[in-house]
């Protein structure tokens, strides 16, 4: 009954009134980055474009983080930047990842207690499959990459809360 009872002290319980779909939508708006972040999958931006695609490939992930020789977020490979790279009469073997990423600062990132519903939204507004969880560095102003998130972790938060006992 979490969220429909709540308990006072010298009133005991009482109904909140809040429907379901209420209690729905406040445990929506409160879920965190960190609770449905992945394992980032990086490459260095002196990788090939063809060492992306097998990195891409074998870590069977849709979006590469480039890093650069500090290990900070450099920029953002995804498989159609990768096609394109291959279709032309380019060398994949010699052109770096760095010549065909799209690169800081036109990189959206995100931080592990932003809020998933908000990450929704930028994926939904700009048309991409995720995002970079970044913390800022120590040291200086780079962002080292934390995690990922993407349409398939939101997917995953969604059947969380199907299975939810508020259901
Ligand atoms: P695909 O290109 O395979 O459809 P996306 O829709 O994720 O995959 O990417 C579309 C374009 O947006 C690509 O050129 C990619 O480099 C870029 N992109 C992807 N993710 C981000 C991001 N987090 N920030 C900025 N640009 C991004």
């Amino acid at each position: 009954m979490a969220g429909y009872l709540d308990a006072r002290p010298r009133v005991g319980y009482f109904y909140t009134g809040k429907t379901g779909s209420q209690l729905l939508t406040e445990k929506i708006k409160k879920i965190k980055v960190a609770e449905f972040t992945s394992m980032p999958v990086v490459v260095q931006d002196s990788a090939t474009v063809y060492e992306a695609i097998c990195t891409m490939f074998l870590e069977d992930v849709g979006t590469l983080f480039i890093i650069n020789k500090n290990g900070h977020l450099a920029g953002v490979a995804s498989r159609k930047d990768l096609l394109r790279a291959s279709m032309g009469k380019q060398e994949i073997n010699s052109i770096p990842i760095n010549i065909i990423m799209t690169r800081m600062p036109n990189i959206t990132y995100c931080f592990k207690e932003d809020y998933l519903l908000d990450i929704a939204h930028i994926l939904i507004g700009k048309q991409i499959d995720g995002l970079p969880v970044v913390k800022r560095s120590t040291n200086d102003s780079g962002l080292e990459v934390v995690g990922r998130i993407t349409k398939t972790n939101i997917t995953k938060a969604f059947v969380e809360l199907a299975h939810d006992e508020l259901l």
